[in-house]
């Protein structure tokens, strides 16, 4: 098997979580590499939906640091619009989905880290306990890489479990992960005839009981940037009674803009799929371009706006919303995550609304029914912290997590896997993971306070005014 030479720092997955932590871990110093996959980088942040809570329900920041950076640097070149305050979750921010992977990929160049794209992180070098470097398969067969430092960012926690650390795959008690979807987005819609039939219909349009004074969107909000709604269920039931739509969802996801004239579909659904085996992968790869096929179908047949409308460009992969958590030793509770608690080792904030997809046709999470189309959405009225220990696997030494499968329960997930947070957990990753490789300590034996000053050094927001600093 081939060998390179070892690198500082290797971060696994490019994907939003990925992507900030290479940036992050190279302006620390740590000769870094990037692997991916496919490629690209940004992964499902790159797929056009908005970044939602980046601030909380209170209006309080929750991103700074790079990622605050790269809102900013494409609001330069007018291809993001940021942080409208919304009713249901906290803000809403969109990107140019292109644009951002662009932006992602300039500031990787810039921060001059080295790429390695279509190759897949497929297990593990591991002595004692610690990992010392990952094997990778591609275009050349396998070859091993050893590094000092490890970041862990490719979702699903495949090198964390490579090595041999413990996780809780899905919900705790069943393994029941939270249904795929593929985002997929449309072009040519009349987006003023969609609004103009949602104002004559306002049962078509998703309202969440009890979650503002229930006067609902005014054109206001239906003139910003972006709405992001549930929509049509009258339309969906029509559709499915006369057979034409299978899709296992009573209502249409949908969120306009950035650009005018271009929606983002979020329909498309697939229960009991386990996004780390490859054959239910596969599956859902399947599954999922068909009901693709089958709602733009619909949209264009029957939702007012888009008779002249085609499809724009679909997800390059299906979306997993959940796999594995990593244990580490701290797993963030849903109470943390409503509570907006604070941790003394607090490296990165969060306030991207609860948001669990039903894992049953039909099923009812946390109780209470507040979303539509078969989601429950909760939103974070006080932006909660997410401490180092969540980040480091409790039984395996040498690695960071970060992005979605860091140590959170299933429902913590459900805040934890959002687009911003993930980009506040690279980011911490990231420095910590540079930090160690130039200490030669193993990263959960930092010092909290070291990693969090030079986290805050670097712009990134730990602490609010309320919370003991
Ligand atoms: C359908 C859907 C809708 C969503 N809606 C929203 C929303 O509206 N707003 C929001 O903020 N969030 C939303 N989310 C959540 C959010 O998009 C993701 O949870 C988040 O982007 C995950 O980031 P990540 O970096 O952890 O993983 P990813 O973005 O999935 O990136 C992982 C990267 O790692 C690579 N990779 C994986 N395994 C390997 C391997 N073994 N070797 C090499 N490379 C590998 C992949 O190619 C990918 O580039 C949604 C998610 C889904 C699925």
């Amino acid at each position: 098997m081939r060998a390179r030479p070892e690198i500082d720092v290797i971060v696994c997955g490019g994907g939003t979580a990925g992507a900030v932590a290479a940036i992050a871990s190279a302006r620390s110093g740590a000769r870094t590499m990037l692997i991916d996959q496919y490629g690209r980088v940004g992964g499902m942040a790159s797929t056009g939906m908005s970044f939602l809570g980046v601030s909380d329900a209170g209006g309080r920041r929750a991103l700074g640091g790079i990622g605050a950076e790269l809102f900013e640097r494409l609001g330069r070149i007018g291809a993001a619009f940021e942080d409208r305050p919304d009713k249901q979750v906290g803000s809403v921010t969109v990107a140019d989905p292109l644009a951002l992977q662009q932006m992602l990929l300039a500031m990787l160049l810039e921060a001059d880290v080295q790429f390695l794209f279509h190759t897949f992180c497929a297990d593990t070098l591991v002595e004692d306990r610690r990992v010392r470097g990952v094997v990778v398969a591609n275009k050349a067969g396998l070859e091993m890489l050893p590094a000092r430092a490890i970041v862990d960012a490719t979702g699903d926690g495949d090198i964390a479990a490579r090595a041999g650390a413990r996780f809780v795959l899905g919900r705790e008690r069943d393994a029941a992960m939270q249904p795929v979807t593929r985002i997929f987005r449309v072009a040519g819609v009349d987006v003023e005839e969609m609004f103009a039939y949602l104002r004559q219909h306002p049962e078509e349009m998703d309202l969440p009981d009890g979650w503002n004074d229930g006067s609902g969107y005014s054109d206001k909000d239906l003139e910003a940037t972006s709405i992001v709604m549930d929509a049509f269920p009258a339309l969906v039931a029509e559709a499915r009674a006369a057979g034409e739509l299978t899709v296992p969802r009573d209502r249409i996801g949908i969120e306009t803009g950035p650009a005018r004239g271009v929606v983002t579909i979020n329909a498309t659904r697939v229960h009991g799929i386990n996004g780390t085996d490859p054959d239910s992968l596969t599956h859902a790869e399947v599954e999922t371009q068909r009901q693709m096929f089958e709602v733009f179908q619909f949209l264009k047949r029957r939702v007012p706006g888009f008779s002249r409308a085609n499809l724009q460009d679909a997800a390059y992969q299906v979306g997993v919303r959940e796999t594995r958590h990593i244990l580490g030793e701290y797993v963030v509770t849903l109470d943390d995550v409503l509570a907006g608690r604070t941790f003394t080792d607090t490296v990165a904030r969060g306030a991207y609304p609860v948001d669990l997809h039903d894992l049953h046709p039909g099923a009812q999470v946390l109780g209470a029914r507040v979303g539509g189309g078969g989601v429950t959405l909760r939103p974070i009225q006080l932006a909660y912290g997410i401490p180092a220990r969540a980040l480091t696997p409790a039984d395996v030494d040498g690695i960071v997590m970060a992005g979605r499968a860091i140590s959170a329960s299933h429902e913590a997930a459900g805040s934890v896997r959002g687009q911003a947070v993930c980009m506040a957990t690279g980011h911490a990753a990231g420095v910590i993971a540079a930090m160690s490789s130039r200490a030669d300590i193993v990263p959960r034996k930092l010092q909290a306070k070291d990693v969090q000053a030079a986290l805050t050094a670097q712009g990134a927001i730990l602490f609010h005014p309320p919370d003991p600093a």
